[in-house]
């Protein structure tokens, strides 16, 4: 796939902006990737429009064809469907018991998703009931039990003879007296909707407060999964998602079409038969493997990189003419930021590291920190700033910096400082602007 997609993308040439046929040229391809992982038809339809609103005529970005740039889109766009944040299961404030209820079909992963939270929670030092509420197998309550025994959980079970309502109501009992904060009910599934179903979880529903249904969903279920998900919703209602088995060889369109859906967040994703694959979801990584792009995503990425270093090329130029300004601060400070190395660099920013040596240095986490939290009160005072005092530092008179000083919220003097160390900075960037290779500068620090 990736291959014909870089086929067709070379034919088109660079330019301006995206033309309707660009899109559709290359949404045609989309489409087919997307379906080929399994998302929803349906779904597929609707987003494929939506990317189509959004692309035409949008600027294409240097260093990108426009088929490029329509994936870049469309990435973004999947990320945003998926949620652009993790989310995490919600649990009660404070030392109340958060009663948790797993639903889903057979075979989805329930049970083994109910230990592998279990653990979780209890390395985050809270005290878990897993409870059995699946009657129907013997195996199945045997099957919690020896997973929770892993976890070095307990388990609360009554048996096959019993309503699984009545069961969740004894267990919240039980929870309550031997001080569990956390309960989490390993429902029964079908192996397809069925009213049974439905019916029981929602008799558990009345008789327990359920503070968070989870939906397990297996990444294999394909197309199928919009339809379980949309009836899950709509029956009992569901405040999240945990999708299971990615990774096996599927795509994982299901975790589209369920968000897409449903509206609910996808909160993790197993990863594995063990009790402790289980990982918190994130929705970019999830877009380049629905999409199966790799290659693709990492080019737009590089070319996203060289514009930075056209602005920092930009900057250098400044510097030279000695005409860096607070705005020009702030914007490599944001570069430093996308660049990911703060801690490297960091030491030779002024007033952040030693003035006088200009060497690289390799920060531990605690220095990363307080470097970082520096910066952010340099942040604080440049936004404190008017326009024209950020682009002519020498405006700054004592007025104008306690203004700036009550603004940022911090000391005058610290306005001080910062202001004499830009100065001298500037000073500094002349000379060493002058002597730096011209197009191996990736930085003016
Ligand atoms: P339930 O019927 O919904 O309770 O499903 P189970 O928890 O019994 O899981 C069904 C099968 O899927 C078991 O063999 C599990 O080991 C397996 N399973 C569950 N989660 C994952 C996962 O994230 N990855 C893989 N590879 N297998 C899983
Ligand atoms: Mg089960």
């Amino acid at each position: 796939l990736t291959e014909k997609l870089q086929n067709i993308f070379k034919n088109l040439r660079s330019k301006g902006r995206l033309t309707e046929d660009d899109v559709k040229e290359a949404l045609k391809e989309i489409k087919r990737a997307l379906l080929a992982a399994d998302v929803n038809f349906k779904v597929v339809k609707d987003f494929i429009k939506k990317v189509q609103e959004r692309a035409i005529g949008q600027d294409v970005m240097s260093g990108l064809n426009p088929g490029q740039m329509v994936i870049k889109i469309v990435n973004e766009e999947l990320v945003e469907l998926m949620g652009s944040e993790t989310t995490d299961i919600q649990l009660q404030p404070g030392s109340a018991i958060t009663v948790i209820m797993m639903a889903g079909l057979q075979g989805a992963g329930k049970t083994t998703t109910t230990a592998k939270l279990a653990g979780k929670y209890k390395l985050k030092g809270k005290k878990p009931l897993l409870v059995a509420c699946d009657v129907y197998r013997p195996a199945a309550i045997k099957q919690l039990q020896v997973n929770g025994e892993k976890q070095g959980v307990e388990v609360f079970a009554m048996g096959e003879n019993n309503k699984p309502a009545n069961i969740a109501k004894a267990a919240l009992e039980h929870a309550r007296k031997n001080g569990h904060n956390i309960v989490i009910l390993d429902t029964a599934g079908r192996l397809h909707i069925d009213e049974d179903m439905m019916g029981e979880l929602q008799e558990i529903k009345e008789a327990v407060t359920v503070h968070q249904t989870i939906l397990v969903i297996d990444a294999m279920t394909g197309q199928d999964a919009v339809n379980v998900a949309k009836e899950f919703n709509d029956k009992i209602g569901i405040d999240g998602v945990i999708i299971t088995k990615l990774d096996g060889d599927t795509r994982g369109g299901a975790a589209l079409s369920v968000k897409a859906v449903t509206g609910k967040p996808i909160f993790y994703a197993g990863m594995g038969e063990k009790l402790s694959d289980l990982e918190q979801f994130h929705p970019d990584r999830m877009a380049s493997r629905i999409l199966g792009m790799g290659d693709v995503l990492s080019l737009i990425e590089k070319a996203e990189a060289q514009i930075d270093e056209e602005k920092a090329r930009q900057m250098t130029q400044k510097m030279k003419k000695a005409q860096f300004d607070f705005d020009d601060y702030l914007e490599s400070m944001k570069q430093m930021r996308n660049m990911g190395g703060l801690g490297n660099i960091m030491s030779m920013m002024p007033g952040l590291g030693a003035m006088g040596g200009m060497k690289m240095k390799n920060l531990d986490d605690e220095q990363t920190a307080q470097a970082e939290k520096s910066l952010a009160r340099i942040e604080a005072m440049i936004y404190s700033m008017t326009p024209a005092e950020r682009r002519d530092p020498d405006l700054l008179n004592p007025s104008r910096k306690h203004r700036i000083a009550k603004g940022a919220g911090v000391d005058i003097s610290e306005v001080n400082r910062m202001v004499k160390q830009f100065g001298e900075m500037r000073k500094l960037m002349k000379t060493f602007g002058k002597s730096a290779r011209k197009g191996r500068l990736r930085f003016p620090f």
